[in-house]
């Protein structure tokens, strides 16, 4: 067993660590959320700081002796055992960190705080030279973080595995290879099919009443408001602040209703997954996502499976007309039903359908490969995802603000990080067949604005145990096997034939 003493000073290590990272948090949902235009850099300098804090904690011989005690002392134990599990998640956080130096955290923390306002800039005047030398520095500093872990199999591994613990790239290329041609095959018998209208989700809608709308609805599914808010932002986003703080973000177009509502169902998703962790995690490195491919699974399934399907919408539709008097009253349920679920190619990946939207992700994944090997310059990327989107979706954005301008993530210094959401896509679609298993009645429960029984599973099986197992383990554990897309293209084959009829 662990002595008192070895579980309660690693213990106070761990907490530190994950206060600090929480203020970090703090900082970065400020900066996204309210920052002053002029207070940019200032603020990249505060991060750089405290990301240094925090590298120096996590890296620490202390740290690092107290996590081998731990191991030490709970060896024989139930390899399921929290405080086993524990050591190893706290040696393997650990460990990435050891291999990267100090100053390179600094600089990436510090080049990337920068480099968020020029992209905010550049996105708004659609200017990719303003944003451009920007990315250049950070390619080259994430292929200088890739090699810190040199040798591998491929450079983008290293930068993978940050996002995916235990995803190496050829893996992902081989699930996108088995779903380009059936989603493309989709794609196509859609389009040789009526059109569905969807005109009316352009109407316009007050934005007030689509806030409180959503605001409503999350909390129905189970986000708890005593335990988080919500506030605008450009590119919505969900942060923890610590176990009791799950802030979520949202953007709201007076002509477009479902970026509000499917944006926020969408974040209150991730936003359940932090706050179901189990509680005895608190301020340790387990009160973590599994990955970022469950945490996309837990926002997709909210957004997708559960908001887009019909019994949901039985339950909400006399509701929503009543929010918004006289704007739908010509729109029959299964119009609305059929709209909400369109299948049409867009140049926003965020605003992308269920059935293109992996498209999005296969691009970006060719385009952040390329740049990292150096077979793609940052100044071509423009031509090349221009280029990228005529082959894969048949169609060109008129400006970079519509293309490769559109996402935070590389401004961020995220790559490595768009192949999680089409893995999350496939995630959620493998669990939903268990669930529709375990759980029969679930249609009946939406119907009735139950959405408890599903919260309870997920909570069960996925949240509460935080990042105790990787990601192919759980998702193994769940539904007894690995990651597979063939449950999503059975999903996206059955939800067609409903919308289009077979
Ligand atoms: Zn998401």
């Amino acid at each position: 067993m662990a002595t008192e003493s070895t579980t309660s000073r690693l213990r106070v290590l761990l907490a530190e660590i994950v206060d600090l990272k929480n203020v970090v948090s703090l900082l970065e949902w400020d900066q996204q959320c309210c920052l002053p235009p002029s207070a940019g850099e200032g603020r990249a300098e505060q991060l750089g700081t405290l990301q240094r804090l925090v590298h120096e904690r996590v890296t620490s011989d202390e740290l690092g002796r107290e996590i081998d005690r731990l191991a030490e002392s709970t060896r024989g134990l139930d390899p399921d055992a929290d405080e086993v599990r524990l050591a190893a998640v706290s040696r393997r956080v650990r460990d990435r960190l050891v291999r990267v130096p100090a100053d390179l955290v600094a600089e990436i923390a510090r080049v990337t705080g920068v480099a968020y306002g020029e992209w905010a800039r550049a996105r708004s005047e659609s200017d990719f030279a303003r944003f451009r030398p920007h990315l250049e520095r950070i390619v080259d500093l994430k292929r200088r973080l890739a090699d810190c872990f040199a040798p591998y199999d491929h450079v983008y591994d290293p930068l993978l595995a940050e996002f995916e613990p235990g995803m190496k790239t050829a893996e992902v290329r081989g699930i996108f290879d088995r779903l380009r041609g059936p989603q493309a095959a989709l794609i196509r018998s859609v389009a040789a099919r009526a059109p569905v209208d969807d005109g009316f989700l352009r109407r316009r809608f007050d934005e007030a009443a689509q806030w409180a709308f959503a605001t409503e609805v999350v909390g129905e599914l189970g986000y708890d408001w005593a335990r988080g808010r919500q506030d605008k932002a450009v590119h919505p986003f969900t942060i923890t602040l610590g176990a009791d703080d799950v802030r979520i973000t949202t953007r709201v177009a007076a002509d477009f209703f479902p970026s509000c509502l499917f944006g926020s169902i969408h974040e209150a998703g991730h936003a359940m997954y932090e706050q179901g962790f189990d509680p005895a995690f608190a301020r340790t490195p387990l009160a973590d996502a599994a990955s970022l491919a469950l945490h996309e699974s837990q926002s997709r399934m909210w957004e997708n499976l559960v908001a887009r399907s019909l019994p949901f919408w039985e339950h909400f539709y006399p509701r929503l007309r009543a929010r918004f008097p006289g704007v739908l009253d010509d729109v029959p349920l299964l119009a609305f039903h059929r709209g909400i679920n369109r299948v049409s190619p867009s140049l926003i990946r965020v605003e992308a359908d269920e059935t293109t939207y992996n498209l999005h992700i296969m691009l970006r994944l060719d385009l952040e490969i390329r740049m990292l090997e150096g077979t793609l310059a940052v100044k071509d990327l423009p031509a090349a995802w221009n280029e990228g989107m005529r082959q894969h979706l048949g169609m060109v954005p008129p400006d970079d603000a519509h293309g490769v301008l559109q996402d935070v993530h590389w401004a961020g210094g995220s790559i490595g990080y768009f192949p999680t959401y089409a893995l999350g896509n496939l995630v959620a679609a493998q669990l939903w067949e268990r669930i529709q298993v375990d759980l029969p009645g679930l249609d009946e429960d939406f119907r009735h604005g139950r959405f408890g029984g599903l919260l309870a599973w997920l909570r069960k099986s996925i949240h509460r145990h935080g990042a105790k197992f990787a990601p192919q383990e759980l998702v193994r554990r769940v539904t007894g096997s690995p990651i597979d897309p063939a449950p999503y293209l059975r999903y996206l084959e059955g939800k067609l034939a409903a919308v289009h009829g077979s």
